[in-house]
C-alpha cells in the first residue's frame, strides 16, 4: 500500500457489516463504501482524520450495506448520508433501479457507472469492477492493490445466490474470469466480518477458498445446491 492512500475498514451494525472509508492523503478527499447503520459514526470518524468526504460507492443494494427496510427495522443508509452530506453516490448501471427502489429515492446525485470504468478520489484511481452473481450490478472496487469485494467474496465464502436478482452461474464466471485474475498478492476487504481475520489476499483465497478452487460451473452449482 503506497503512504498516500488512507483506508479505514469500520464494523458497523449487527450484521457483522464492514464500511470502508478510502481516500488520498495529500488531497485529504476520500469516499465511503457502503454508507450504512450508523452515518453519524462514519462522519465523525473521517471527520477525526481531518478528510472531506467527496462521494459514496455502493458494492449491491441490499439494505444491511446502503440503508432501508429490512426485516420490519429501518436501517439508516445513504439518505441519510445525503442529507448530512449532499455527495456523488457511484453504483453500477445495473444496479441503480434496484438502489433506488429500496431506499425509495430517486436523487440527481445517483451516478451509474459501467464495469471497468475509474472513479478518481482525488488522485487516487478507484476502478470498478463489475462482478454480477449476488446481485445482477455487484461491483468490487480495486484501489492500490487492494479490493473491496462487498457480498461477491468473502474469507473463505462467498456471497448468497438465493437471494432475488442473484445468479449462481454469473458468480461463478465473475469470480473466474475477474477476481480469480488478480495479483495475488492483492489484498482483500471484504463486505461483511465473517472470519477469524479482517483482510486476506487473493493468493490466499486462492488456495483456501473453495468457492475460489472450483474449476467448472457444474462443480459450483453443485456445492450451492442448484
Ligand atoms: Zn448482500
Amino acid at each position: 500500500m503506497s503512504d498516500s492512500i488512507y483506508l479505514r475498514q469500520l464494523e458497523i451494525g449487527p450484521m457483522a457489516n464492514y464500511v470502508y472509508l478510502i481516500g488520498d492523503r495529500e488531497t485529504r478527499e476520500c469516499m465511503v463504501v457502503d454508507p450504512a447503520w450508523d452515518i453519524d459514526a462514519i462522519l465523525e470518524t473521517l471527520d477525526a482524520d481531518d478528510m472531506k468526504l467527496t462521494g459514496a460507492l455502493i458494492t449491491h443494494y441490499h439494505p444491511d450495506h446502503i440503508g432501508g427496510h429490512l426485516f420490519g427495522q429501518d436501517i439508516p443508509g445513504v439518505t441519510d448520508l445525503l442529507e448530512k452530506r449532499p455527495v456523488k453516490v457511484f453504483m453500477h448501471k445495473e444496479e441503480a433501479p434496484y438502489v433506488k427502489k429500496t431506499l425509495g429515492l430517486e436523487s440527481s446525485d445517483f451516478v451509474p457507472v459501467d464495469g471497468e470504468t475509474t472513479v478518481d478520489i482525488g488522485k487516487l484511481p478507484v476502478r470498478m469492477i463489475h462482478t454480477p452473481g449476488h446481485t445482477p450490478g455487484s461491483m468490487c472496487f480495486m484501489v492500490d492493490g487492494n479490493l473491496v469485494s462487498g457480498d461477491t467474496l468473502f474469507i473463505g465464502a462467498c456471497g448468497r445466490v438465493d437471494l432475488p436478482g442473484s445468479n449462481p452461474e454469473d458468480l461463478y464466471h465473475s469470480l473466474d474470469t475477474k477476481l480469480k485474475k488478480l495479483p495475488s498478492d492483492t489484498v482483500l476487504y471484504p463486505g461483511h466480518n465473517y472470519a477469524a481475520d479482517r483482510t486476506s489476499t487473493i493468493g490466499r483465497e486462492l488456495e483456501t477458498n473453495p468457492y475460489m478452487r472450483f474449476d467448472s460451473v457444474e462443480q459450483f452449482l453443485g456445492v450451492m445446491g442448484f
